[in-house]
């Protein structure tokens, strides 16, 4: 009998198969840009995210990437600008149209008068947290959608049809988010890291003492003893932690205080069911902090 040869199958798979559209490959640098990068591209972008930049098969992605999508406001410079380099890929190179970075447009919060890093501060070109706003997400989904266009003309249509539905989706939870969080205006919260001076200001939050002495310094003890009895003095009963921030010191402050510690992320799949992407990330970060505010009083 004629036994089809396996070659020949794998031959024709790749060969005769209807051609694919070609898509455009974008590498993110973080798991916000990447998840709208995705919405906006749908069908004709194919996004990876340096969730390990350093791993090979992401720096393989930087190659041959159409297009990088990265925070700016010097979110990556300690490790985005030396494998952009390694890259020699000129599609990825500065004022290149494959080159997006997600602050422009976005008044950055906390740029400092003077620059001074010898205090170590990690945010010496002003809070780069700017994705915990979704108002803000909304100006990066609109200059991702630009840029595809630019990168990619004959899919603008869907790149524009695609950032409709973001953001119409991103609206309505919006008005939902702020009812959810408007019995709790002026309040306080604390934080590990200043990551949240963007959510703070659209809700009406106080999130404005840190475990953190400054940006990137590491808790002090004498730092923790002011912070708790600022907290007692103030009545202060909740302390936001991210996945890679030493929540013991957290359980510590809260264990002095009473203070209820809430497990949040800036990144979609930071915590729990927020995989999915943006939306679903604020959803739960509204309704944690909401839902720790309400227990904090009592
Ligand atoms: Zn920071």
């Amino acid at each position: 009998m004629n036994k089809v040869s396996p070659f020949l199958i794998v031959y024709a798979l790749i060969f005769l198969a209807p051609a694919a559209q070609a898509k455009v490959e974008v590498v993110a640098t973080t798991p916000d840009f990447g998840s709208i990068a995705a919405e906006i591209g749908g069908s004709r972008a194919s996004v990876t995210t340096l969730a390990k930049p350093t791993e090979d098969p992401h720096f393989v992605r930087l190659n041959r990437a159409d297009a990088v999508v990265e925070g700016g406001a010097e979110l990556e410079i300690g490790w985005l600008p030396a494998l952009l380099d390694q890259s020699r890929n000129p599609r990825l190179a500065p004022g290149a149209a494959g080159r997006i970075s997600c602050s422009q447009g976005i008044s950055l919060l906390q740029i400092p008068a003077t620059l001074d890093r010898s205090r170590g501060d990690i945010h010496a070109a002003g809070n780069p947290h700017f994705m915990t706003d979704p108002q803000n997400a909304k100006i990066v989904a609109e200059h991702i959608a630009s840029a595809f266009c630019q990168l990619d003309p004959k899919s603008c249509d869907s790149y524009r049809a695609n950032l409709g539905k973001f953001t119409a989706e991103l609206e309505s939870k919006s008005a939902e988010w702020e009812k959810v969080l408007a019995p709790f205006k002026g309040q306080r919260i604390v934080a590990y890291h200043d990551t949240w001076p963007y959510f703070a200001r659209r809700f009406g939050l106080n999130i404005d003492l840190f475990l953190e002495p400054r940006p990137g310094i590491p808790p002090t003890p004498v730092h923790l003893a002011e912070v708790v009895s600022r907290m007692k003095a103030d009545h202060i009963h909740v302390i936001l932690v991210e996945p890679y921030q030493n929540r013991k010191t957290a359980e510590a402050v809260a264990a002095d205080t009473g203070a209820i510690v809430v497990d949040v992320a800036q990144f979609p799949g930071g915590v729990k069911a927020t995989e999915k992407g943006y939306i679903e990330l604020m959803d739960f970060l509204v309704n944690s902090v909401a839902k720790a505010l309400a227990e904090g009083k009592k």
